[in-house]
């Protein structure tokens, strides 16, 4: 079922050595796959380099057409794009066919946007001269990815920087390398040149990333993943060779319920927005603020629709809930919920990991926690929501914007104005009202603060790979 290989320049490359791939829910081994080091980076850097000057020399329409097979390609190995990150990921089977169509929309889009890099004709300021701006492929990119969207992850940036003319280069993260492989496979049989799309699969991240940040041939780089990580490779990025930079990282979004909100809108999209993917997305309600004359109503509301939320292995029918990637992802879940728990918050459902197997953890409902707390201040990406009381908007403002991050945040309310208010005054990329899930290809997806640097997705998405030239015509008579 698997490609196990890495793909560069064309090519499915071994490397005498593998690492294995775990299902998360079963740890039944899906395969072994190609252990890339810091060699094959530089490979995949030279084929991408290489194969640079003809695909930038591309028209936009026939970059266009070839990313639009793809797409289709993608379109119809949804099942089988599917089942590979739930085995790989372990998200249940019908988030898994969303991230499909979610995912392979990006490639669908950036087909079309690829025809609108437009420049601009600017008024000069002399007689004698015309001036325009165009727009150009910025090089190789480079990229990244997390494992908890395999899929999506990678389209979003691979899509536009083809688009754009640029070649492109990805490691996947070491857990879920295998969907990585699927769209390369896909690529090749799309007709994309060999060179234009490689993915480096390994184990010693540290090493490829070194090779990807400090090459001078790779003029962009695109992360998404934790914001220490993010730090240290963009920090590396600016020294080596100042390379354009995207930086998709960490959240910990605010979901402010009001008085005035409907209650079961607010409930459904709070659970929405909290369990997606067992609580392991960067736009995950974090924390829950909810105003004190509706608490007690929303808490009681909302427990029974966590008490109902099916848990177990992904494949299986009907379930929402399933692993957490590894076992040190649910000792840190496990930890916030005791370390909240030891200062006075209450367990109303759950609180312990779950009988499904030493990846699951129980979908938790705490009441009465505080802002102090470190469930309110750090990323849970768990099965875990936070219940916090306040009294005003003001309050809720500052509770929401007390976070070095800023990507998501969600506000349920009944009010026009307020909802402008408070959206105007979050500190966050990305406000959704009166609705938990939003994500997709045509957004400007992103965050503030140390939740990131650039956009992705929507005509931004494609700005971050192209350079902006400045052409002066003197002489003009
Ligand atoms: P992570 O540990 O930072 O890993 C992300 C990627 O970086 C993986 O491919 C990983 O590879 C690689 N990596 C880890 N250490 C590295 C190093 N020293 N040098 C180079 N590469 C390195 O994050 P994660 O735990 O997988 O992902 C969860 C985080 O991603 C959360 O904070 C979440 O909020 C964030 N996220 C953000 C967005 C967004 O759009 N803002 C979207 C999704 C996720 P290996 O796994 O092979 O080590």
């Amino acid at each position: 079922m698997f490609q196990t290989n890495a793909y560069i320049d064309g090519q499915w490359r071994e490397t005498g050595k593998r690492f294995a791939v775990v299902n998360p829910a079963t740890h039944d081994v899906l395969a072994e796959v190609a252990d890339c080091g810091a060699v094959e980076a530089e490979a995949a850097i030279a084929a991408a380099h290489a194969a640079l000057p003809a695909w930038a020399g591309k028209t936009a329409h026939q970059r266009g057409a070839l990313l639009r097979r793809w797409f289709e390609l993608m379109a119809d190995a949804r099942e089988r794009l599917a089942l590979a990150m739930t085995r790989e990921g372990g998200k249940p089977l019908s988030e898994a066919r969303a991230e499909a169509a979610y995912g392979a929309d990006f490639v669908d889009w950036y087909a079309e946007e690829a025809k609108r890099a437009y420049g601009r004709s600017i008024p000069a300021n002399a007689a004698s001269r015309r001036y325009v701006s165009i727009k150009q492929p910025i090089g190789v990119a480079a990229a990244i990815t997390p494992w908890n969207f395999p899929m999506a992850m990678i389209t979003r940036k691979a899509a536009p920087a083809l688009a754009a003319g640029c070649s492109f280069v990805v490691k996947p993260p070491s857990q879920t390398p295998l969907t990585a492989l699927i769209l390369a496979e896909l690529a090749q049989e799309a007709g994309i040149p060999p060179g234009v799309f490689n993915v480096v699969t390994g184990s010693d991240s540290a090493a490829i990333g070194q090779v990807l940040c400090e090459s001078d041939l790779v003029r962009k780089f695109s992360f998404t993943g934790s914001t220490a990580v993010g730090k240290k490779l963009g920090a590396a990025c600016v020294a080596s060779n100042v390379k354009r930079l995207s930086l998709e990282l960490g959240g910990n979004a605010p979901l402010i319920v009001f008085a005035d909100a409907d209650l079961d809108v607010a409930v459904r999209g709070a659970i929405a927005s909290k369990f997606r993917n067992a609580g392991q997305t960067c736009v995950c309600a974090n924390r829950l603020l909810v105003q004190e004359e509706i608490y007690d109503a929303f808490a009681e509301t909302f427990t029974a629709a966590v008490k109902a939320l099916k848990v177990g292995n992904g494949e299986e029918n009907g379930v929402e809930i399933g692993p957490l990637i590894d076992r040190k992802a649910v000792q840190k879940v496990a930890e916030l919920v005791d370390d909240a728990i030891a200062h006075g918050a209450k367990a109303a459902y759950g609180g312990a990991p779950h009988p499904a197997g030493a990846n699951f953890f129980t979908p938790t409902v705490l009441t009465d926690v505080t802002p102090a707390m470190r469930v309110n201040r750090e990323e849970i990406f768990g099965p875990v929501a936070p219940l916090i009381r306040f009294k005003t908007e003001d309050e809720a403002i500052a509770i929401a914007n007390d976070t070095p991050f800023g990507l998501a945040s969600y506000l349920f309310t009944s009010d026009i104005a307020r909802a402008w208010r408070v959206s105007e005054r979050l500190e966050a990329g990305m406000v959704s009202i009166n609705e938990g899930v939003y994500s997709n290809a045509f957004i400007p997806f992103g965050g503030v603060k140390q939740s990131g640097l650039g956009r992705e997705g929507g005509a931004e998405g494609l700005e971050e790979y192209l350079e902006t030239k400045f052409l002066n015509f003197g002489g003009v008579s």
